[in-house]
């Protein structure tokens, strides 16, 4: 009882791979997504002078509205490369309240999932 526990508290090789892979994957996404975001804010700045003062307005909400994407987008990328050097852990792919192995299709849409959809959704209610 307490081995067959034991086995199922854990991912698969297999499953521990291709999540290092997804969340590889995620992470050369972000970056490349804070490099966007950063060449497309200073361009904002640039154009400014070409501009009227509501588009001047415009393109600063939308300015701000980037800054708040790209800043979501690093936290991420903090949580992605912290998951990724946990890699070798037990407890990888593992929901961090019931340590239950988070099932691959959830990981497979968001790899850097830390908890199952149980907990997760009794965590937001
Ligand atoms: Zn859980």
């Amino acid at each position: 009882m307490i081995d067959d526990n034991l086995l199922a508290d854990t991912l698969s090789d297999e499953h521990r791979s291709t999540l290092e892979a997804a969340l590889r994957a995620l992470k050369t996404d972000l970056v490349q997504f804070i490099a966007s975001i950063t060449e497309a804010t200073a361009t904002v700045v640039l154009d400014q002078g070409q501009q009227g003062r509501l588009s001047r307005i415009d393109a600063m909400a939308a300015q701000k509205m980037a800054q708040a994407h790209k800043r979501r987008a690093g936290v991420r990328l903090e949580r992605v490369v912290h998951i990724l050097s946990q890699s070798k852990n037990e407890d990888f792919g593992c929901c961090g309240d019931c340590v239950e192995p988070i099932p691959m299709a959830r990981l497979m849409a968001r790899p850097d999932a830390v908890l199952c959809v149980d907990c997760a959704s009794a965590r937001e209610g």
